[in-house]
């Protein structure tokens, strides 16, 4: 057997640009992030962990749709990305950049600081008012889900929320403000994300975008059958338009109705097999759910995130996978959105 040398997994792990694509934020107020706390992900565990960037998600509940309600939502999602760009001017040892594209992400990789990437989830606070998104944008949002929890004015949710009069599908997919709202989502460069979408929205909103679609924070049904996860044929639409799911550490999205402390890295690593041998490298990626209800035993926080990596190292994914996985491939469709934009 030849002894040479092994990649070091810890070594590529901190070389790479590590990018969670989905953290909850706490609302209206948390634990400082600059001090290592109660909460799954903050600056400290991020640099213990090795994780160079982590879009932060102004993540607005469902109510009732009403104009008021809507309102109330978009006035909380717009004080939330507030609150993450006033992470940057915070005066501490721990340097922040507000990063709202993918070549700012890897710059601040370069420059030895952690790079927050604004996020918006639930298009639920968009009402039925296009300007917000622009609004979104211009406050560094990156991506924005179309639903969360419930069908919305733009789309049909992969949960609907009965207890609020939800029918099955109340659009059958993409309403025709859904699809405005895709279309200004391409002009200002946001990613469209599908994950808690109905998997109608999902395949109308592949063909409506001229960017990939995303889902930043989703599984297999293959390997766990949920309605949160991405069927063989979802997969196939997301590698079809070249977007990207991003796995994610939702215990019962990895397995059927488990607990957390019930569910390994090797499960994750599992999906990402999964994922990866049905459509490739090129697609797949990682994410958490942070302290919005993902964690699973030996990923418990932030701080935790080589364990991904050593996981999938074993499994034999190289550096050049490994980047991909991490970051590259979701950087990959951030350019493109960001190309078409104008
Ligand atoms: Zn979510």
């Amino acid at each position: 057997m030849n002894d040479a040398i092994q990649p070091d997994a810890l070594s590529i792990h901190r070389t790479i640009v590590t990018l969670d694509t989905h953290i909850d934020i706490p609302w209206p107020t948390g634990p400082d992030p600059f001090q290592d706390g109660t909460r799954r992900v903050d600056l400290p565990k991020m640099i213990r962990g090795g994780l160079s960037a982590a879009c932060f998600v102004a993540y607005v509940p469902q109510t009732g749709r009403t104009p008021a309600a809507e309102d109330a939502a978009y006035h909380r999602a717009i004080a939330m990305l507030d609150q993450i760009n006033e992470m940057a001017a915070v005066d501490s040892p721990v340097v922040v950049r507000i990063a709202n594209r993918a070549d700012a992400i890897v710059a601040a990789k370069a420059d030895g600081v952690l790079a927050i990437v604004p996020c918006v989830e639930n298009g639920f606070a968009v009402g039925a008012d296009l300007t917000r998104i622009a609004a979104f944008r211009a406050r560094g949002a990156i991506y924005m889900t179309m639903t969360h929890n419930g069908h919305n004015a733009l789309a049909d949710s992969c949960n609907p929320r009965r207890d609020l009069g939800d029918r099955e599908a109340e659009h059958g997919g993409l309403s025709a403000l859904g699809r405005q709202a895709i279309g200004m989502m391409n002009r200002v460069g946001m990613l469209v994300d599908v994950a808690h979408t109905s998997r109608d929205t999902m395949v109308q909103a592949a063909e409506e975008s001229r960017s990939p679609i995303v889902s930043t924070h989703s599984c297999v049904s293959a390997l766990c059958d949920h309605s949160r996860n991405m069927t063989d044929w979802q997969l196939d639409v997301i590698r079809d338009v070249h977007g990207v799911i991003q796995i994610t550490a939702v215990a019962a999205f990895l397995k059927p109705n488990a607990r957390p402390e019930d569910v390994k890295v090797s499960d994750f690593a599992d999906h990402i097999d999964y994922a990866v041998n049905r459509i490739g490298i090129d697609h797949v990626g990682i994410s958490s759910d942070f302290d919005g209800g993902g964690w699973i035993s030996d990923w418990r926080d932030a701080s935790q995130s080589p364990n991904i990596t050593i996981e999938l190292m074993r499994r034999g994914y190289d550096r050049g996978a490994l980047e991909k996985l991490w970051g590259a491939n979701f950087l990959r469709v951030m350019r493109v959105a960001e190309g078409l934009s104008v």
